[in-house]
C-alpha cells in the first residue's frame, strides 16, 4: 500500500509517498510560496523520471495539493497510475495539546479538535489544517492520519510540565509544557532501545535532536518523562534563529528599552536569537562552524553558548533519570557534526561518559561511537520522522 506523508507549512507543503511494502520512498518535494505565487519540486525517486522543478501558481493549499496529485500520476513525472493508488495519507501536526497522546484517525471531531488547539500553535496548527483538508477534498475515498509532534511527550509526569505559575492557567488556559520533536525523539529512542538489547523497562536513554530547531527529552522505559521544549518551540536550547530558555522578564525589559511590543520582542526571540543573533552570520551551523573557524569571535562564542546550554540539559537529564544507558544524537547537526557532539560529550569525562575519536568522525549514517570504558553508550541515529508517520498511518487505517 501506499502512503502520502504531508507536513504542510504556512506558505509551504513538503510531501514524500511511501510504498508500506518495502517502506521505501517513491517520490518527494516539495511546494513553497503558496499564496505568494507558487513553486513546486517535485522527484520521482523510483522508476528513472526526470524531477520537475518549476514555478506553478497556487493561491492556496488545495491547488499545492492538485498539483502534488497530478504529478504523482502524471505520464512523464509519475510514480502511480491514478489516485486509487493512494491507499491513505499521514499529517504532521505540530500541537496536539493534552488532548492526543498517540496518533488519530481523522474526522470532523478530531478537525474540530486541532482548531481547537490553535492558540497553542497559532502558526502551525492553521497551516496543518489546510492540508489536512486539501487532501480530504482531493483525495476523498483515503482515510487521513495525523501525527502530532506533542504527543510522544504526553507521559511527562505532573512535576515535569506543569509550569510553577499559578495553577488555574493551567485549569483555565492548558498553560503547560507540551514538548516538541516527539516523533523524532520516539522514533531514535526506540531504535536506541533495541540497539541497547536490555529490557524495555530498564532502559534510561536521552535523545538530543539537534538541527535548526532543537531539542532534547529523557526516555525512561521507552517513555518521554521529561523534554526541553515548552508550551512552544521556543523553550529549552539556544536554536538556530530560536533564543531557548531565557530570564521571562528579558521581553518586558527589551520592550520598554527597545520601545518594541511584546509581541516584536516574541518575534525577535523567534526569528532574529539563537546562533543568528549571537553569531551574526547565519543560522546555518556549517556556516558558524566555518566562520568560527576563520576566526570569527562571535561565531565561536554562538557555538560554545549552543554546546554549554546542550550539556547542561543532557546533565540534568542524567540526574532525572539516574544515568543514561545511551545518549542519541540525530537531526541535521546531531548527525553531521562531529565537533558539536565531540565538543558536548568530551566535557562529560568526569563522570565517565566518553566519546571515540575515531569512530565520531562519522555523518548521516547509523553509527555507535563509545568511547572505551564510557558508562553510557553514544549513538548517532539518522531520524526518519516520514517513516514513522507512514507507519503510524497504516496502523491507525487497518
Ligand atoms: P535540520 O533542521 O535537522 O534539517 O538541521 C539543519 C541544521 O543542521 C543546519 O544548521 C545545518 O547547518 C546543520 N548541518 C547539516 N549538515 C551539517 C554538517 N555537515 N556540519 C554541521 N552542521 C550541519
Amino acid at each position: 500500500m501506499n502512503v502520502l506523508v504531508i507536513n504542510a507549512g504556512s506558505s509551504s507543503l513538503k510531501y514524500q509517498l511511501f510504498d508500506m511494502d518495502t517502506e521505501t520512498v517513491v517520490a518527494k518535494g516539495l511546494c513553497e510560496r503558496i499564496g505568494i505565487g507558487g513553486h513546486l519540486k517535485h522527484t520521482p525517486v523510483a522508476g528513472g523520471k526526470p524531477e520537475f522543478d518549476e514555478d506553478v501558481e497556487m493561491p492556496t493549499h488545495a491547488e499545492a495539493i492538485s498539483n502534488v496529485i497530478e504529478k504523482l500520476t502524471s505520464e512523464r513525472y509519475g510514480v502511480i497510475s491514478s489516485l486509487d493508488e493512494i491507499g491513505a495519507v499521514g499529517h504532521r501536526v505540530l500541537h496536539g495539546g493534552k488532548k492526543f497522546s498517540e496518533s488519530v484517525l481523522i474526522d470532523d471531531n478530531v478537525i474540530d479538535v486541532i482548531e481547537e488547539c490553535v492558540p497553542l500553535g497559532p502558526l502551525h496548527n492553521p497551516a496543518n489544517l489546510m492540508g489536512i483538508r486539501a487532501c480530504r477534498l482531493a483525495i476523498p475515498s483515503a482515510p487521513q492520519v495525523a501525527v502530532f509532534d506533542t504527543a510522544f511527550h504526553q507521559t511527562m509526569p505532573e512535576y515535569a510540565y506543569i509550569y510553577p505559575v499559578p495553577y488555574r492557567y493551567y485549569e483555565e488556559y492548558d498553560l503547560r509544557r507540551y514538548g516538541f520533536h516527539g516523533t523524532s525523539h520516539r522514533y531514535v529512542s526506540a531504535r536506541a532501545v533495541e540497539l541497547l538489547d536490555m529490557p524495555l523497562e530498564d532502559t534510561r536513554v536521552i535523545t538530543c535532536h539537534l538541527g535548526n530547531g532543537s531539542s532534547i527529552a529523557a526516555v525512561k522505559g521507552g517513555k518521554c518523562v521529561d523534554t526541553t521544549m515548552g508550551l512552544t518551540p521556543l523553550e529549552g536550547l539556544p536554536m538556530g534563529t530560536r533564543s531557548g530558555s531565557i530570564d521571562p522578564a528579558v521581553i518586558k525589559y527589551l520592550s520598554d528599552r527597545a520601545g518594541i511590543s511584546l509581541g516584536e520582542v516574541i518575534t525577535i526571540l523567534n526569528k532574529e536569537s539563537g546562533v543568528l543573533g549571537v553569531s551574526g552570520v547565519s543560522s546555518d551551523f556549517r556556516d558558524i562552524e566555518a566562520a568560527a573557524a576563520d576566526g570569527s569571535a562571535r561565531a565561536r562564542l554562538a557555538l560554545d553558548i549552543f554546546h554549554y546550554q546542550t550539556l547542561k540539559y543532557i546533565g540534568s537529564y542524567i540526574g532525572v533519570l539516574g544515568g543514561a544507558d545511551a545518549i542519541v544524537f540525530t537531526a541535521g547537526l546531531g548527525e553531521n557534526s562531529p565537533a558539536t557532539r565531540a565538543a558536548i560529550i568530551d566535557r562529560l569525562g568526569g563522570i565517565g561518559i566518553a566519546i571515540d575519536k575515531e569512530k565520531n568522525n562519522t555523518r548521516g549514517k547509523l553509527a555507535e561511537i563509545t568511547g572505551e570504558g564510557s558508562l553510557s553508550r553514544i549513538f548517532v541515529i539518522p531520524t526518519n520522522e516520514e517513516l514513522v508517520i507512514a507507519r503510524d498511518t497504516i496502523q491507525k487505517t487497518k
